[in-house]
């Protein structure tokens, strides 16, 4: 699905239930889609100019495109660099990516018509980046900024960055949200519901477990306990990791 907002160009793409969003602002692509969208992803853009790819994090559903894109238009990939490993079951659910070259992305990226700061905005991964334009106040954020309420959530999470990164993003005041998912949010106020969301959440969660609660005690008593099919993957992703990365720190902090 394409959808033009102004200088922007929304590619959604999606493989069974999952979709994710691909952005292209002049030359630049941010995020790639899965490595089973590639080839649909590249049909579309063969007629259009690709300069270079900005990943907003290392996720599959977000550099799945890379090698495929990268190859067809020689062009560079920038991103936040970790070592990052994806597991059997990333794998299957989003497809295996193929290799790519990338470079360590600099702190301005610079489009034809556009200037982007490069924010680190860590917390749903360690290597998570938004671009921000000031002039027309556009974040394109990623995972940053999801649809819904949190409730099940990877491993990777680090819910206290996260609260961070959503009030740094808050303090520019963004007029448009392109986010790695969903539909484009409009104005900033989305910010403030999720960060009220969040600090709520962790205030009872924390209650809790001084009443003396465990984790899994907390997940039944806030969300009536794990739900399907995450009670099978709950190392990997679910609501027990997110009583977690709030009580992780808190302890550590003690
Ligand atoms: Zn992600």
């Amino acid at each position: 699905m394409i959808e033009k907002i102004e200088d922007v160009i929304k590619i959604e793409v999606s493989k069974f239930r999952f979709s994710a969003n691909i952005y292209l602002i002049d030359d630049t692509l941010i995020d790639t889609g899965f490595p089973r969208t590639a080839g649909k992803l590249l049909n579309y853009l063969k007629n259009k100019k690709v300069s270079k790819i900005v990943n907003t994090h290392g996720h599959i559903d977000h550099i799945g495109g890379n090698s495929v894109i990268q190859k067809y238009f020689r062009c560079k990939i920038y991103l936040y660099p970790i070592e990052r490993k994806y597991t059997t079951l990333e794998r299957i659910i989003f497809g295996a990516p193929e290799e790519f070259s990338s470079e360590n992305v600099p702190e301005k990226i610079k489009t034809e018509k556009h200037s982007f700061n490069v924010l680190y905005t860590p917390g749903h991964s360690k290597d998570h980046i938004t671009l921000f334009e000031n002039k027309e106040r556009l974040a394109f954020s990623g995972d940053l900024v999801l649809h819904g309420e949190a409730r099940e959530v990877s491993n990777e999470v680090e819910i206290y960055r996260a609260i961070d990164s959503l009030k740094k993003l808050k303090s520019l005041k963004p007029e448009k949200i392109f986010p790695g998912h969903g539909d484009v949010f409009y104005g900033y106020e989305v910010l403030d519901e999720k960060i009220n969301y969040l600090e709520n959440l962790g205030e009872k969660i924390i209650k809790l477990h001084e009443e003396g609660k465990n984790i899994k005690e907390i997940v039944k008593i806030i969300f009536g306990g794990e739900r399907f099919p995450y009670i099978f993957i709950k190392n990997y992703f679910s609501a027990e990791n997110l009583v977690r990365s709030y009580l992780i720190v808190k302890v550590l902090n003690r």
